[in-house]
């Protein structure tokens, strides 16, 4: 692989988009990758920005197009990363950036076993059970359904390389900035460097 891919993943709630969107102000270097869902825009969200907005239909033909490096469904909708664009950065040596479930995070790391995976979640599950209340967008069975998913997707842990405790922010933002930084700098994946230096 001659770039980077890094996934952000961890259970709804968690901090993960918060934490994400930091990382890319910290290092506009990182390609970020726009899923596509077949769920409706919210608020501000414009097609193309936060998501590819698409219909089941047209959800189904990327599939069958193979057009996914992974997809999930995700709490009654379907997500799923689009695979040329990742391919095309990586295969650049761009640093890729992915923002995405456990499941699909399971995905990725068995396909490109070299991937960075960071496991996000907040210090204790009362703490999760809180910031999903005061975010105030799930009614109370949603936030039970996600708890209990919460659970199942700690419980995958050992295919995560890094697990961050988002309990300040700014560490967490931190920690992940450091992952990236120290991943980039690995002996192995600099091995081109090192032999181009060796033959000066
Ligand atoms: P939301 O609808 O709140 O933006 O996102 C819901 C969940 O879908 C989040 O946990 C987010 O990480 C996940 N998600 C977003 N894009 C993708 C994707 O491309 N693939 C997978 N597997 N999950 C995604």
């Amino acid at each position: 692989m001659a770039g980077l891919l890094v996934v952000i993943s961890g259970p709804s709630g968690a901090g993960k988009g918060t934490i994400y969107n930091s990382i890319l102000q910290r290092m506009p270097e990182i390609v970020k990758s726009v899923s596509v869902t077949t769920r409706e825009p919210r608020g501000n969200e414009k097609d193309g920005v936060e998501y590819f907005f698409r219909s089941e239909e047209q959800f189904d033909k990327m599939i069958e197009s193979d057009g996914f490096l992974e997809y999930a469904n995700v709490f009654e909708h379907r997500y799923g990363t689009p695979k040329k664009h990742v391919l095309d950065m990586i295969e650049a040596g761009k640093t890729v950036m992915l923002e995405i479930d456990v499941k699909g995070a399971a995905q990725i790391k068995s396909k490109f076993p070299s991937c960075v995976t960071v496991f996000i979640m907040p210090p204790t599950f009362a703490e999760l059970e809180k910031r999903l209340r005061d975010r105030a967008t799930d009614k109370e069975d949603s936030i039970v359904i996600r708890l209990s998913e919460a659970k199942t997707e700690l419980s995958r842990y050992k295919m995560f390389d890094y697990f961050i405790t988002n309990d300040e922010l700014s560490d967490a933002i931190d920690c992940a900035v450091s992952i990236i930084k120290a991943e980039r700098i690995k002996t192995a994946r600099n091995e081109n460097k090192i032999l181009k230096l060796l033959n000066e």
